[in-house]
């Protein structure tokens, strides 16, 4: 099968990081352009805008869409509209409403639909799954803490309406967490503190249970320095199994069971390659409910204003 050409749509941080490497390394695709208000490509022709990049190559089947979530909506619509496949960064917009409008879109215009949630691709996501299967749980706890100034340096979008603030990074712990349980969560309660100068919350703590009672609690930061946490322990009546690193690692009663390499995005595009032959949507929207919850349910607290 001749390789799927592709655009690509906000060349910032994880367009260069994990996009470029992943298509580069990919046979099924062919990156034949971007298109960026600001930045190029050397060696690639590069556009201000969506419409300016599909007039110029009208060969392009798909579009990966590696913009902030903000402006997500638009430039997917557009994509769709005429007449391309859409695979979607996390997460997939800044509102729920607009995700549904994607997904019924594509499937009336027969057009593949990824929302992407790369933390789902780790390692060790599939072995915990299993594991947790197999058991009877008593509780689950995430903690996913995280420096901000590092990984999002001088992004300001993170920090506005729609951006999402902590759980930016938070919505990954909340892929997997969906994931590999086995029942859908409710939000019980929600703590969500925002900075005096801010939009968006730099701490949130999150009680869920799911529909069969299991608690399920987390707790988003994002001012950590130092090591970084990104871990879910899962406790079952006779084990507690650990995913750590994001879920690159998993240990059972401390003992490491598999620690491998993050191959992440190179996942993603060979599910992105399996679904645009048969036009498939795979967009689940459970970790982006679960935020959307934590807003309506929260409390909301006004702690010290943020400066980069
Ligand atoms: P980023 O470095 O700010 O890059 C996004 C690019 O999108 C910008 O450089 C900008 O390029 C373009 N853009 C288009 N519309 C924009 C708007 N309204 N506001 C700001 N930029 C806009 O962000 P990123 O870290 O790559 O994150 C992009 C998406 O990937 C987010 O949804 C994020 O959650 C997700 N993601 C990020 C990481 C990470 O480690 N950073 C990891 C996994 C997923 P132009 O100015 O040239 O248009």
């Amino acid at each position: 099968m001749a390789a799927i050409k592709l655009g690509l749509v906000g060349v910032g941080k994880i367009a260069r990081d994990q996009h470029f490497p992943a298509i580069h390394a990919n046979p099924d695709f062919d990156l034949v352009a971007v298109a960026s208000r600001h930045a190029t490509v050397d060696g690639l022709p590069s556009y201000h805008d969506v419409a300016e990049m599909l007039a110029a190559h009208p060969e392009i089947e798909a579009v990966s869409i590696c913009t902030p979530p903000q402006s997500r909506h638009e430039i997917a619509r557009f994509v769709l509209e005429s007449g391309r496949h859409v695979m979607m960064e996390k997460p997939p917009g800044a509102t729920v409403t607009e995700v549904h409008d994607l997904i019924d879109l594509a499937c009336r215009r027969d057009l593949a639909l990824m929302a992407t949630w790369h933390s789902r691709y780790a390692p060790a996501v599939i072995p915990a799954k299993e594991w947790i299967a197999q058991r009877r749980l008593r509780r689950v706890h995430v903690t996913w803490r995280e420096d901000v100034r590092h990984w999002h340096p001088g992004q300001d979008w993170v920090w506005e309406a729609g951006g999402l603030g902590v759980f930016d990074p938070g919505i990954n712990a909340l892929s997997i967490i969906t994931a590999i349980l086995p029942n859908p969560l409710i939000m019980q309660e929600a703590t969500l503190d925002f900075p005096a100068n801010r939009h968006s919350p730099v701490t949130a703590t999150l009680s869920m249970k799911d529909v069969a009672g299991l608690p399920v609690t987390a707790d988003f930061h994002w001012l950590q320095t130092g090591p970084q946490t990104w871990d879910i322990q899962v406790e079952a009546e006779d084990g507690v199994l650990t995913l750590s690193r994001g879920g690159a690692a998993m240990s059972i009663d401390g003992v490491a069971q598999l620690e491998q390499k993050e191959q992440e995005y190179p996942g993603l595009y060979r599910r992105f390659a399996q679904l645009v032959p048969k036009a498939g949507i795979d967009a689940d929207m459970a970790p982006l409910h679960l935020v959307a919850d934590a807003f309506l349910r929260g409390e909301r607290r006004t702690v010290d204003a943020f400066h980069w």
